[in-house]
């Protein structure tokens, strides 16, 4: 996995609490705004989402959390 346990568990929380306040826009927005600001990298992150189902915020939230969260 390109992420560490560790920056996924943040990834979670921020999208967790971010689609609290606002609905998902089905873009990727959240996703990438937290990558950056991580200093992750968008390039190969975003795929590896992608394989799991995580096309945009509420889906990494549903889809890879559920393969990938403990
Ligand atoms: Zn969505």
């Amino acid at each position: 996995m390109p992420i560490s346990r560790e920056h996924l568990a943040g990834l979670f929380d921020h999208l967790d609490a971010a689609l609290g306040r606002e609905p998902c826009q089905h873009t990727l927005r959240l996703t990438r705004l937290f990558l950056t600001s991580h200093s992750l990298p968008e390039a190969t992150v975003v795929p590896w989402l992608g394989q799991y189902g995580g096309y945009c915020d509420c889906e990494v939230l549903a889809n890879v959390e559920d393969r990938w969260g403990e």
